[in-house]
């Protein structure tokens, strides 16, 4: 492995007793776990290639508990990693030697819901689907989307921005996110946003979503919901060729069509779901996919019929349009298990999460392919194909010596080929420790070293979740630094704090 993690604090680990004793006497009971065979659970999330256990854990109930937890470790010097179902596939939630594991888990209810203003106050640890099975029976859903919605937390979701297959037409958690409880690292409970599109103030919403658990704990999340659309229907489409379905979606795009849902598996993925859920996808095609068009029923039918006719243009060979919503169902089947049933087929997998511009879609898929012949590592290619967020899965042995590492330079040089290709460096997943030694392939040290200043804003300590995002953690004072000579700052003019 070749992840190297901030070096453990030895005067912390000295004096683990002292913390456990602090930190029980704020969660008491069985709050906090210091146990070393109880810890085993926490030592990895979604990310399992990497492993670590905790200090320990704890595992708050209110807010003011996790106000005092933040506010004593702020006060020792203790770090904090924190937690909300364990599903990050970037390593974002891998826990430190030498820090408390907070645990948002008890965090579970849904505090309130407005049919007339749209929106639920949940708290963090809620399951993104549970958020919709809360409202459905009203009519309503939430409407991002990850294929980890049963397990992942909506804290999890604010903190990695997290989308899913319907982001195309409804945008990501930062689209569908109004306000939050948020808890700084000192201890301070503050709100950000509100529970209208445009709250008044700077935007600190938009700088707290996707903030990685870099900047403080999300305590209660105020998200929208949303009619159910009165249709939903989806088409299957395979081709012969990947270049025939790329060439679909960007044309389908072009033609100012924003499907519900626009995903593309390539041959591998597609017998991999296949086999996994058998839902009857086509096998003898080499690319596959899935286009969900929803809203009032006739302008779906007329939509559908434009994009059958753009995919028969582009040579498709098959077009299957879903019958009921039982089939529709069972068509996302397959693409919402795909990580699982790629999982069936390989020891190991090693799912990448880059985003490239939709029209290099073909060049950059036969280039992975290069790239799989040179590592000797297959691939399997899962997409959301509508905003160009492509999701290799390496498949790999983590027990054949060499294989891991093998694996990683693999998943490397396709981000940085995301990024020559004029992408980004990430879709959805966030950068934690994944992609953090990538940063600076795509960020300036000066864009870096602003970003970090942000995070010295909000914990000038760097307690908070260190090791992740950032490839080198510069000390808060030093970032700050004011060159003043002889005497003679710049603009004497403005007033100085
Ligand atoms: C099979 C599978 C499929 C997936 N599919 C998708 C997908 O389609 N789309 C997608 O976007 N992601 C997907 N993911 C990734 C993952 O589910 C998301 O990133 C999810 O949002 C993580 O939520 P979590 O509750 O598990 O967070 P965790 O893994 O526990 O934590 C993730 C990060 O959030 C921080 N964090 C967690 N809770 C809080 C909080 N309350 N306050 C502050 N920081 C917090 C942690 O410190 C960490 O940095 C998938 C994962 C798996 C395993």
């Amino acid at each position: 492995m070749s992840l190297v993690m901030p070096e453990p604090d030895l005067t912390t680990l000295a004096r683990r007793a002292e913390i456990v004793a602090a930190l029980r006497a704020i969660v008491p009971g069985e709050g906090v776990i210091d146990d070393p065979d109880e810890l085993v659970p926490y030592e990895s999330d979604g990310l399992t290639a990497y492993r670590q256990p905790p200090l320990l854990a704890v595992l708050p109930g209110t807010t003011a508990e996790v106000s005092a937890i933040l506010a004593w470790c702020h006060a020792n010097q203790v770090r904090v990693v924190p937690r909300g179902s364990g599903t990050s596939l970037s390593g974002g939630a891998l826990p430190l030697a030498d820090a408390v594991l907070l645990g948002l888990g008890k965090f579970n209810k849904i505090l309130d819901i407005n049919y007339v203003d749209r929106i639920a106050v949940v708290q963090p640890g809620v399951t993104n689907l549970a958020d919709t099975r809360a409202v459905e029976d009203a009519g309503f859903y939430y409407a991002p989307d990850p294929s980890s919605q049963i397990a992942c937390s909506i804290g999890g979701n604010v903190a990695e921005n997290s989308g899913g297959v319907h982001c195309l037409k409804y945008g990501l958690t930062t689209n569908n996110v109004l306000g939050c409880e948020f808890v700084m690292m000192d201890g301070e409970v503050v709100r950000i946003g509100g529970t209208q599109l445009d709250p008044a103030g700077l935007d600190l919403l938009g700088v707290v979503v996707g903030s990685e658990g870099l900047l403080g704990v999300v305590t209660e999340v105020t998200v929208r919901i949303l009619p159910k659309p009165e249709t939903a229907r989806a088409l299957l489409i395979g081709f012969s060729t990947v270049e025939g379905a790329g060439q679909c979606v960007a044309d389908t795009i072009a033609a100012g069509i924003i499907p519900a849902g626009m995903e593309m598996m390539d041959r591998p993925a597609i017998h991999a779901a296949e086999a996994f859920v058998n839902v009857g996808y086509p096998l003898d095609v080499d690319a596959l996919l899935i286009v969900e068009l929803d809203g009032v029923g006739a302008e779906c039918d007329h939509l559908l019929g434009e994009i059958e006719r753009i995919a028969l243009a582009n040579g498709a060979v098959s077009v299957r349009m879903s019958v009921d919503e039982a089939e529709r169902v069972a068509f996302w089947a397959g693409r919402k298990a795909a990580f699982p049933a790629v999982g069936r087929i390989s020891p190991d997998y090693y799912c990448m999460d880059g985003t490239i511009p939709r029209r290099r879609l073909r060049e950059v898929l036969e280039r992975i392919r290069a790239l799989s012949d040179l590592y000797g590592l297959g691939v399997a290619n899962v997409f959301h194909a509508g905003d160009g967020n492509l999701h290799p899965l390496i498949l790999y042995d983590a027990n054949v010596p060499g294989e891991l590492n093998r694996a990683e330079a693999f998943g490397s040089d396709i981000l940085r080929l995301c990024v020559e290709v004029g992408g980004v460096l990430t879709g959805e997943h966030g950068v934690g420790v994944e992609k953090r030694d990538l940063m600076p392939e795509m960020f300036t040290d000066a864009d870096l070293k602003q970003q970090q200043r942000l995070k010295c804003a909000f914990d000038p300590k760097s307690l908070l979740n260190p090791g992740k995002v950032f490839p080198q953690l510069h000390r808060c004072a030093e970032l700050g630094r004011m060159h003043v000579h002889a005497g003679r700052v710049t603009h004497p003019d403005l007033p100085r704090f």
